[in-house]
């Protein structure tokens, strides 16, 4: 349901709750975050209330200058702890906005190979996808790029690698996505809203693109892979 990604210079796990903070206005049944600390993916999630993440986070803080955020609104599976995202293996963490319509048949294809779910959700097939491309040798662009190719539905995706430390790989398709353009550090959100405790300087990506962020660029591209450039907005969403 919203979506918040930080590429940063400074500890992230408190801003990604703040974010999402923002983001309650439009409804959600749990929340989670995953953060790069050391290279290494981790995740706290919660169902309920975002005071239900921050008090797990208080317990087990995370660390890491890099991290992604979501409030979920389920649509396929319970609003469990193990349904709330992010979803992740060891290589990729990835939140997920929207509905993949073919899951089940992309789940099909990756249990020949072994890759097996660990939740009821839709969204997780896309961090199994991803995870067998890069299992076969594929860098994480393109093995985000192959696996956004095959997904039907909608969807707004954030995603963080194992090892990639200053890495965020974006991709939108039917659900909105924003880049937000801060002093040394990006920022990707579901709206301004997301973005507004941040920067207000706003490029919302186009349908089909994707986009590979660091905490200095964003590399905005077409479906097809060429650069492209977007209009940076200034919103007004900032308070
Ligand atoms: N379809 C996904 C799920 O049920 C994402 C829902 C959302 O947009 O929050 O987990």
């Amino acid at each position: 349901c919203g979506i918040i990604g930080i590429a940063g210079r400074e500890p992230v796990a408190d801003r990604l709750v703040s974010a999402l903070a923002r983001l309650e206005y439009r409804g959600y049944d749990s929340a989670g975050i995953a953060t790069l600390d050391h290279g290494t993916i981790q995740r706290r999630r919660a169902p309920g209330k975002l005071v239900n993440l921050a008090n797990r986070l208080s317990l087990e803080p995370l660390e890491g200058l890099t991290g992604i955020g979501h409030t979920r609104w389920a649509t396929h599976g319970a609003a469990t702890e193990t349904n709330a995202h992010p979803h992740a293996t060891p290589r990729v963490a990835v939140v997920h906005n929207g509905i993949i319509e073919n899951y089940r048949s992309l789940l099909v294809e990756l249990a020949v190979d072994g890759y097996m779910p660990t939740t009821q959700t839709d969204s997780e097939v896309v961090a199994l996808m991803v995870t067998r491309w890069m299992d076969l040798g594929l860098a994480p662009v393109a093995a985000v790029q192959a696996s956004v190719s095959r997904l039907q539905g909608a969807f707004a995706l954030v995603f963080l690698f194992h090892g990639e430390d200053h890495l965020l790989v974006a991709a939108r398709q039917g659900s909105p996505l924003a880049i937000g353009y801060g002093a040394g550090e990006m920022f990707l959100g579901s709206d301004a809203l997301a973005l507004s405790l941040f920067t207000d300087k706003v490029t919302y990506l186009e349908e089909g693109d994707w986009a590979v962020v660091t905490p200095e660029s964003a590399d905005i591209r077409s479906r097809a892979g060429a650069s492209v450039n977007r209009v940076v907005h200034l919103s007004n969403a900032s308070s």
